[in-house]
Parts: C-alpha cells; sequence; structure tokens
C-alpha cells in the first residue's frame, strides 16, 4: 500500500487560515554587517544603505503586521545585523507595544556586547537567534570570516538565556561544516535552547560558491535529525522534506518495521550519529519515531505559505532566500501583498507543483524547498533538487 497518511502526527499545524496571514514575518532592517560570511544571503557590507526602511516606515510596517489579527504573526528582526540600526532599541519596544511576539537576529560582533543583549530584553525581545556553525573558534571564525565572532556569540547565548529571552541557535549546514553537528547539538543541548536550526544551504548570495550536501547527504542528515529530535528541538530550515522524513519515519514506528532496514541510511548518518554518541551526553535515544518522542515537531509552513520576508528596502519576499518581490511596502501594505500577490498564492498552492513534487504523496506535508528550486532550477514550482525520494515507492 502507498502511504497516504499527510504526516500530521509529526508535524505542528497552524491553527489559522494561512492563506489570510503568515505565520512569521522576518524583517531583514538592514544589510550592513560587520561580518562577512562565506554562505551570506545578503552579501552583507558593513555599511548600510541608504535606501533602508526609516523608522517611521519601519512602524507603519509593525502596525500593518499588528492589524493581522489574533494570533498575531510573529516578528524577527534579522540582518545584515540589526545591532547596525540605531533605532533597533525603539522598534522593539514598538513592536511588543503592539503585542507583538518579537525577536532579533543579531550577528556575533563587537556591537554585541552584554549591555546589547540586555537592552534587547528590556526594550521587549522574548527571543534571539544566534548563529554558530562551527563548534571552536577556529571553525566558526573562518566560517564567518572575523576572529573572536565565536566567543562573542557564546557570551550573548548565555547573557540571552540568563536574560530570559529564548534562545534559537543556528548552524550553516554545507559540506564544510556538516561535521561540526554532532559538537553543535552537544552545544545546543548544554545552553538549553529553544530551537537549534539547521539551515541547508541555498545557492543564493554568497552561498552560491560554497558546497551543498547531496540529496542523499541530506537524507542522511534528516535521520540524524530525527534520532536527536528526542532530545534536542530541532528545526530544519528550507529542507521540509524533512517532515516527510519525519512521516516515514513514524509510519514505519507504527508498523513496528525497524526504519534501518527499510530506509537503508547511508554513511554520513553512521558518522554522525558515531560522533554525537562518543560524546556521551543526553539520555539514550530510542528507535522509535512519533510526536511523543519528538521535541517540538517542525511547524507545517513554507515560503509564501505562513512566511513572508520583507528586505531592507521593503520588497515583500516569499523567503530571504527566494529574492523574487511580489511587491513593496512602500506602496502597497505586506498584509495585502501576502494575500493576494499571484506569487505567494502559487506558493500555497501545492496543485501548481511540477515534476516530482507535483506527483509526490508527501507534497501536502512537505511540497520541496521553493526557495532551492528557484535557485538551481529558475522556477519556484519545479522540484527540490535536494531530495531524493522516488514519489509512490514509500509502500507500508
Ligand atoms: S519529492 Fe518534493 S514534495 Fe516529495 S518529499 Fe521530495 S521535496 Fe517533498
Amino acid at each position: 500500500m502507498t502511504y497516504t497518511e499527510p504526516g500530521l502526527a509529526t508535524t505542528r499545524q497552524v491553527k489559522f487560515d494561512l492563506n489570510e496571514r503568515p505565520f512569521i514575518v522576518i524583517w531583514e532592517m538592514t544589510r550592513a554587517c560587520d561580518l562577512k560570511c562565506k554562505h551570506c544571503r545578503a552579501m552583507a557590507s558593513p555599511q548600510r544603505d541608504e535606501m533602508e526602511l526609516t523608522t517611521k516606515e519601519a512602524k507603519s510596517l509593525l502596525d500593518d503586521i499588528a492589524s493581522l489579527g489574533s494570533p498575531k504573526p510573529v516578528v524577527v528582526l534579522t540582518g545584515g545585523d540589526p545591532c547596525k540600526r540605531e533605532d533597533l532599541l525603539e522598534l522593539i519596544s514598538y513592536s511588543r507595544s503592539l503585542g507583538l511576539a518579537t525577536g532579533v537576529a543579531p550577528s556575533g560582533t563587537p556591537l554585541l556586547s552584554s549591555e546589547m543583549v540586555t537592552n534587547i530584553r528590556h526594550a521587549g525581545a522574548t527571543s534571539m537567534s544566534l548563529s554558530l556553525d562551527g563548534a571552536d573558534p577556529d571553525t566558526h571564525d573562518s566560517f564567518r570570516g572575523e576572529p573572536g565572532s565565536f566567543e562573542l556569540t557564546l557570551d550573548a547565548a548565555i547573557t540571552a538565556i540568563s536574560a530570559g529571552m529564548r534562545l534559537q541557535l543556528n548552524s550553516s549546514v554545507c559540506k564544510t561544516t556538516v561535521m561540526e553537528l554532532p559538537k553543535l547539538a552537544k552545544l545546543a543541548l548544554e545552553l538549553g535552547v529553544i530551537t537549534w536550526s539547521l539551515f541547508l544551504l541555498v545557492p543564493t548570495g554568497r552561498g552560491i560558491d560554497l558546497e551543498a550536501l547531496s540529496a542523499d547527504e541530506i537524507e542522511d542528515l534528516f535521520h540524524f535529525c530525527v534520532d536527536i529530535s528526542q532530545i534536542i528541538p530541532v528545526k530544519v530550515t528550507e529542507a521540509p522534506h524533512y517532515r516527510r522524513v519525519l512521516a516515514m519515519r513514524a509510519a514505519l514506528s507504527e508498523s513496528g518495521e525497524d526504519w534501518i532496514k527499510r530506509l537503508n541510511p547511508g554513511l554520513l548518518y553512521y558518522e554522525l550519529r558515531n560522533q554525537f554518541d562518543n560524546l556521551g551526553i543526553g539520555p539514550k535515544i530510542n528507535q522509535t519515531t512519533d510526536r511523543a518522542t519528538t521535541k517540538r515537531p517542525p511547524l507545517a509552513i513554507n515560503a509564501g505559505n505562513g512566511f513572508a520576508f520583507v528586505s531592507h528596502r521593503g520588497d515583500v519576499c516569499p523567503s530571504g532566500f527566494l529574492p523574487i518581490s511580489a511587491g513593496n511596502i512602500r506602496f502597497e501594505p505586506l498584509s495585502v501583498i501576502y494575500k493576494t500577490s499571484e506569487l505567494f498564492k502559487n506558493l500555497r498552492d501545492s496543485s501548481t507543483l511540477n515534476g516530482k513534487c507535483g506527483r509526490c504523496e508527501f507534497n501536502g506535508v512537505c511540497g520541496g524547498s521553493r526557495s532551492r528550486a528557484f535557485g538551481v532550477n529558475n522556477d519556484t514550482n519545479s522540484d527540490d533538487p535536494s531530495c531524493n525520494y522516488v514519489p509512490g515507492t514509500f509502500q507500508i
């Protein structure tokens, strides 16, 4: 029998209509940043762009987001580096005064002092996202292009948690960073993060020059993530087929089958697991997979479908990794662009998917990364080339 269960058991569903409003809005406050990260989607540089949204325009954007009704979308202020804007604290306070859950994603630079982290908290930020791509200064700092970034980021993480913020740790995954993941998982566990978010490389911005994992390696990585999600809340960004792997593992678990025999993971899975197990942390991971054993199952949102990105100049895109503008908030509110633009409507309609993703029985729970489909094939509706699944082949 071909698998038909939509995978709800292992996915958190948003409890309102995603055609009406997004679950989360990411605003790129500025492209200015003092780091020179190898993967940077924004191709950031230290100088601010004169065309950035002004404080007044930013407040209008936040007013519009708050007008969308309850539950109000989550707002994340990102960059570049939000600390490069002198109105950061003012805008956090304003966002909170509108009742918006507000997170900040600053860069690990000297601007992110303990005092700054505390001020961000006092201004009203409820969460902070910080990036570590390597588990020690050598690996992280060389990826981020700035000596000292590892220590600054770690200090900020500890201060953020002490100040009462929820901490999300972000890690970029490509060939050069993948074997850092077991040690980063240990760090995430020790820090007590609310989410460890793995960003799978999308070939856009400076990320074009990095080598992505192959589709088979990504499958191995997902199995590693499913395993450790029993003890660490793992999220995978720009890789919705993680939800397909979770659903397959849950289905096999329910039918009492050994997932290793059926899904036959490759060498990378065993390397990651061995390295993680040798670190001797956490409770033993068992081989069953369901919602009860998965910490914070992934949310069923994708680019343009529950997710919206506003660029530093006000362009509204489905994701920061899908740089197609559906309109600009200087001319039309985000709330209208999200709901009515053809680009966003197309991305919310799984019947418009082509090729393998269009035929796939998992496209309701997954749908593939539209950003990667665009980045690789220049077509938002095409296959996600990072998925090795052959539709119709998973039988239970
Ligand atoms: S083929 Fe497409 S829809 Fe199916 S699991 Fe892979 S990425 Fe998702």
